[in-house]
């Protein structure tokens, strides 16, 4: 029996420098060995097509960190190794990661001649005062630039933006969300910042907006972005949805490449829990990747999949007695709007 699709995830996880809120496994690093983080994504595709044989391969993802860092020929490399050993499909989406500042014309196009189809770009601010607190190293012109350049050369474009700083408020976040929509995107994903331990931030006494603020924000954006809502923090036009994210959010498996990935694979029906190349990998249960699957999409608009074992999971005499939370059709199950602004609480009552 031939495993199921699989999604591939590649971490590249250098950055120019750290930001100041930043928590993900990334260091600063002007010169990494490129050559040494090639051979070793190239040996971890090789070893995983040993337990899965040739899947067939509907996304790459290569997020960081500072994707766009790579040199193209690393890229390629690894492009390379990915089609020796897999089914890549026909119009696979294919993203990858970028900070403003980091790609010029050239470097993006050679990019896109070795498959990139979507590029995703961190500008996190449209205020150069904002992005300086943050800890950015580049500015919103340069941000601005490579998003016209990403357009203009016919990608796929995404932005990020992160909300929430000290001093926000449901105003300034409209300001944003007015300024974006003036950028013609097809998908953004606005983040709330969140103060992580062992980052500049967490060791700082920030005086964040209080809960009231935050929750007036989000409805702000919902009201004001011109991008339909998809899931909780991301926004986008019928059809350029992150089909990398979508596919996972809706329990497909999929692999981590790189140092401090995850991945949930499936091996002859069996899932396993996955987290980089030598780190863990543990049979779970299909009860557990169910529950999952259960937190994953119910954080999206069109809802969690009804499989059995998703079924198996879920408490269906509170689903019946709560109907202003959560609905069910055939086959998903979601969040109201009122739902989605408690998620938290109704995926505690909603699981068995
Ligand atoms: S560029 Fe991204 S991954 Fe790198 S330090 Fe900044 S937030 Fe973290």
């Amino acid at each position: 029996m031939k495993n199921p699709v699989h999604n591939i995830y590649i971490h590249v996880p250098f950055c120019m420098s750290k930001c100041n809120y930043c928590a993900f496994f990334s260091r600063a690093c002007s010169n990494p060995d490129w050559g040494e983080y090639a051979d070793g994504i190239c040996r971890e595709i090789m070893a995983w097509s040993e337990k899965l044989g040739r899947i067939s391969v509907p996304t790459i993802f290569f997020g960081g960190g500072t994707p766009s860092l790579m040199p193209v020929m690393v890229f390629d490399k690894i492009m390379t190794q990915i089609h020796n050993y897999f089914d890549v499909v026909q119009n696979a989406e294919i993203t990858l990661e970028s900070n403003p500042g980091t790609l010029d014309f050239g470097r993006l196009r050679d990019f896109m001649v070795g498959g990139v189809n979507r590029l995703s770009v961190g500008c996190q601010s449209l205020s150069d005062k904002k992005l300086q607190f943050l800890g950015r190293r580049h500015g919103v012109t340069d941000a601005i630039k490579l998003l016209d350049l990403a357009q203009n050369l016919g990608l796929r474009t995404s932005a990020d933006f992160i909300y929430g700083l000290p001093g926000d408020s449901a105003d300034s976040v409209r300001d944003l969300c007015e300024q974006i929509n003036k950028l013609g995107l097809q998908h953004c994903s606005l983040y709330e910042l969140t103060l992580e331990p062992d980052t500049p931030f967490g060791k700082m006494n920030l005086a964040m907006p209080d809960n009231d603020t935050m929750a007036q924000m989000y409805t702000t954006i919902g009201d004001t972005l011109n991008l339909p809502r998809y899931e909780v923090s991301n926004y986008a036009t019928t059809g350029n949805e992150c089909r990398h994210n979508q596919n996972i959010w809706d329990g497909e498996a999929y692999i981590g490449l790189g140092r401090g990935a995850a991945g949930r694979v499936n091996i002859d029906g069996q899932w396993y829990e996955q987290l980089g190349a030598n780190g863990r990998f543990e049979q779970i249960s299909p009860a557990t990747r169910a529950t999952e699957m259960l937190i994953t999409g119910m954080r999206t608009m069109r809802g969690c999949r009804l499989t059995d074992d998703v079924k198996n999971v879920i408490d269906m005499d509170w689903v019946k007695s709560n109907s202003d939370l959560v609905q069910m059709d055939e086959t998903r199950i979601r969040a109201t709007n009122q739902g989605l602004l408690i998620l938290d609480d109704v995926l505690v009552k909603l699981v068995k």
